[in-house]
C-alpha cells in the first residue's frame, strides 16, 4: 500500500521520511506525487504545507485539480497540513487559491503574522493525547461544519476532519512525533 506525498514544493522530503520510517511497522510505503498517473498508485495523499498560491497554481496547469477531487469522491485519502488544508477548504477569501471544497471550512490565510510569527503550541488531539503543534505562517478555520473537530487552540479549530479529508492548520511532520501519521495510515488502511 502506498501513501502519497505531493511533490510539488514545501515539506516533501519531511513527510516522505516518516512514512517511510513508519512504513515497516504498517506496511506501507511513501510514493512521490507530480502527475495524475501517481495518483492512481495510492490509497492516501497527503498535501504538505508550503505556500499554497504555488500549489494551487501546478496543480490546476498540470490538470491535478480535478482529478484529486474525483479520486476523494471515489474514496481517497487525503491529510492537508497547513497549506495543504488551503486547498482542501471550502472558502479561503482569497482569489489567488481556490479551494477544492472537500472539507466544509471558511479559512484564512496567514492569519497569525509573518514568518516571524511562527510558533509551537501544545495542543490536546481527540484519541491521541498531548502534540506539539508547529505553527508556521499559518492559516486559521474561522468556521466549520459538516465536520468533526479533533483539536483547536485559542478556541480555533486546528484540526478537523470530514469523513477522508483531514485538514490541520500545523505542522505534524516537524516534531518527531509519529502520532497523527500512524493516524492517518491506519485511517487508509480500513
Ligand atoms: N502561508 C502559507 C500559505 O498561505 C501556508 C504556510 C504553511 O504551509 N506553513 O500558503
Amino acid at each position: 500500500m502506498n501513501i502519497g506525498i505531493l511533490n510539488i514544493q514545501g515539506d516533501v522530503s519531511e513527510h516522505y521520511n516518516f512514512i517511510k520510517k513508519l512504513g515497516k511497522k504498517y506496511n506501507v510505503s511513501p510514493l512521490m506525487v507530480k502527475n495524475n498517473d501517481d495518483l492512481d498508485n495510492i490509497c492516501g495523499l497527503i498535501i504538505p504545507g508550503g505556500e499554497s498560491t504555488v500549489i494551487y497554481n501546478f496543480l490546476i496547469k498540470n490538470n491535478m485539480y480535478d482529478h484529486i477531487i474525483n479520486m476523494n469522491k471515489n474514496g481517497l485519502y487525503i491529510m492537508g497540513t497547513c497549506a495543504g488544508a488551503i486547498i482542501l477548504s471550502e472558502n479561503t477569501s482569497d482569489e489567488r487559491v481556490k479551494g477544492m471544497s472537500l472539507i466544509n471550512i471558511k479559512i484564512k490565510r496567514n492569519a497569525y503574522g509573518r514568518q516571524i510569527n511562527s510558533f509551537i503550541e501544545n495542543i490536546n488531539i481527540k484519541d491521541m493525547g498531548n502534540f506539539n503543534a508547529v505553527f508556521i505562517r499559518a492559516p486559521e478555520i474561522e468556521e466549520y461544519k459538516n465536520s468533526e473537530l479533533l483539536s483547536e487552540y485559542n478556541n480555533k479549530p486546528v484540526f478537523v476532519r470530514n469523513k477522508n479529508v483531514f485538514a490541520l492548520t500545523f505542522h505534524p511532520e516537524l516534531t518527531g512525533n509519529p502520532k497523527i501519521h500512524e493516524y492517518f495510515i491506519k485511517q487508509c488502511q480500513e
